[in-house]
């Protein structure tokens, strides 16, 4: 290899490193929001058997604009928010990730800027940076709910082309007032923006907390993301969707999108997990009481706990959260270093990898 040679990397990703939460083989994973609980057997044989009857035809490129997976996420949303889409007004891809940066490829881009309330989710301004999108945030009102009023200001001042609202947002757990999306959308929908809202833990809400699936037929403007990464317990199989209220937002999402982006094993492994969607968020109520219990422990104890949504929880505040991060990690538990810098987050886990984290937690206090 020649020593001179460097490079010719595009000068705004020079030094950049890669995202990266740590992966490391602990007794209790609690860093990167999973559902915690493996999936059934009998799910398991049920995507083993989609699988192979894919690769039969994997000499083939595989159904390009993934019709039937889209329909069955449909009819998913039937179920978990009462609203009945056609397939056009539904999109897959890789993760909601991948949606997400397919949203910037189409609605972001040069001399274009997207606006979101932080402390949100870190990966956001990635996809601005690839697209070349100004990126924008505003910060959040102390108990981490979005500030309306500033909002519609800057929507009028900045005039973005992409607002996005997450609720529960991340790593907060915080869930957005629905008036509130209404409020946000509309500002958008006046100057011309589009607003997504990412529901990537829209499963885990608590009762009688809406999902933004009410405003679609409100909101033109409108696309939501979500994922079956975290309440179906999928993250490994890397299926995100969006909902949208337009379905030209579909139409154009076809065109940035890669040639045959969705494998033929992606498509079939979601098609039969999406089959057993009652088998496969059968421990959401189970992660949501344990998250509820985890949430009054964490207050009872005096830490001061963020309101959750979601499959974790945002706590602090430490003077030294990188110690508290650090004592977690040798008593074998694994939480996440993220958010306002004197809070930590941890995923909700199994009963017993909560219990290690109580116990890890307050040894590591005593050691304050
Ligand atoms: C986990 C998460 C996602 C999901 O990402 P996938 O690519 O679908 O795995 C999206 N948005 C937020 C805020 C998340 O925390």
């Amino acid at each position: 290899m020649s020593t001179e040679f460097v490079p010719p990397v595009r000068a705004d990703l020079v030094g950049i490193s890669a995202y990266g939460a740590p992966q490391l083989d602990v007794a209790a994973r609690l860093n990167v929001n999973e559902n915690p609980f493996p999936l059934p057997d009998s799910v398991v044989n049920a995507i083993a058997e989609a699988v192979r009857s894919a690769a039969q035809e994997l000499n083939r490129y595989p159904e390009r604009d993934a019709v039937e997976l889209r329909a069955a996420l449909a009819e998913f949303i039937v179920k978990d928010c009462g609203v009945e889409l056609p397939v056009d007004q539904v999109w897959a891809a890789n993760g909601s990730n991948e949606v997400m940066h397919q949203i910037f490829l189409a609605f972001g881009g040069p001399g274009r800027r997207a606006l979101t309330f932080e402390p949100t989710y870190s990966m956001y301004p990635e996809y601005a940076r690839d697209t070349f999108t100004d990126f924008r945030v505003l910060p959040r009102l102390p108990d981490f709910t979005v500030d309306v009023k500033r909002a519609v200001d800057a929507i009028a001042d900045l005039r973005p082309s992409i607002v996005i609202l997450t609720s529960p947002n991340n790593p907060t757990g915080t869930s957005q007032d629905l008036l509130d999306t209404r409020v946000i959308a509309q500002a958008a929908l006046t100057h011309g923006a589009m607003v997504v809202v990412d529901e990537a833990y829209a499963e885990f809400r608590r009762d009688g907390v809406p999902s933004a699936c009410e405003l679609l037929d409100e909101f033109p403007n409108l696309i939501i993301t979500r994922t079956m990464s975290k309440a179906f317990g999928l993250a490994g199989a890397r299926l995100g969707y969006a909902l949208v209220a337009d379905p030209r937002v579909v139409d154009v999402l076809k065109v940035v999108r890669l040639p045959y982006h969705l494998s033929a094993i992606t498509q079939a492994v979601a098609m039969a997990a999406l089959s057993n969607s009652e088998l496969l968020t059968a421990q959401v109520h189970l992660i949501r009481s344990e998250r509820d219990a985890l949430a009054q422990w964490l207050a009872a104890q005096g830490f001061d706990v963020a309101q959750s949504d979601a499959n974790f929880i945002l706590f602090g505040t430490f003077v030294d959260r990188h110690a508290v991060w650090q004592r977690l990690l040798e008593n074998g538990v694994l939480v996440r270093e993220t958010g306002p810098p004197q809070w930590l987050r941890v995923s909700v886990g199994t009963p017993e990898e909560n219990a290690m984290f109580r116990d890890a937690l307050l040894r590591a206090k005593e050691d304050q």
